[in-house]
Order: structure tokens, then sequence, then C-alpha cells
């Protein structure tokens, strides 16, 4: 991916987020030192405490930031358009209808289903 595109995502990611965390009533601004949280099973571990703490915040919108968050610093790593759990490339027109993916398709689908199999 070139700069170009990868500063047109960086963009658009960094708006997202601040208007998130505008919703959210700047209740991340302590947590932003924080490591973003990995890929994956890991992503659910570390909000599932952090959607607890922050009980008046809907968990889909903590998880969005996590991700964007995510995104962000794939972006800054160079790895944003490779697949955090297989490494395939992540297809620019998925990238584009939701640029804060972190997955390919297939990894996405198997991901979420791992996730409905849990209690
Ligand atoms: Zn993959």
């Amino acid at each position: 991916m070139n700069q170009s595109l990868l500063d047109t995502f960086e963009k658009k990611l960094t708006k997202q987020l601040a208007e998130l965390e505008q919703q959210l009533g700047g209740q991340f601004d302590e947590e932003r030192e924080l490591q973003p949280p990995q890929v994956g099973d890991q992503i659910d571990h570390a909000l599932d405490s952090r959607a607890e703490v922050l009980d008046r915040v809907s968990e889909s919108e903590v998880k969005l930031i996590a991700k964007i968050k995510l995104a962000l610093q794939r972006i800054k790593d160079g790895t944003y358009d490779q697949c955090g759990s297989c490494g395939e490339v992540i297809p620019l027109a998925r990238l584009e209808a939701k640029p804060s993916v972190s997955l390919c398709l297939d990894c996405q689908i198997k991901h979420e289903s791992q996730q409905t199999k849990r209690p």
C-alpha cells in the first residue's frame, strides 16, 4: 500500500476515533497511553474488563475504539493491509468499506464463529 493511501486511511481513522471519544465524554483520556490491544482473542479479553468499568458505554463503541487504535498502530508499523492472523494482504475494497478491520475476511469469519461458541 502506498503512503498517500495510508495517509488517507490514517485521517479517516483518526477522525472516527475523535468522534467516538467525544461521544464517550473523554472517558478514554487517561487510557490513551496504554498499549493498543492485540488482534483476535486478546482484544476481547482486554475489552471485557474495560467494558465493565465503563458500564455506561456501549460495548460496541468500546470495541470499535480499540479496533481503530489498533488499525492506527498497524499503519505506523507498516502492517495495516496485512491480516493480523494469517498475514495475507487484506483487499483494499475491504479496508475502504471498513477501515478498522485487522483481519482478512476468512480469518474474520473464523474468529466470529469461535466467538459464538463461547459461553
Ligand atoms: Zn487472514
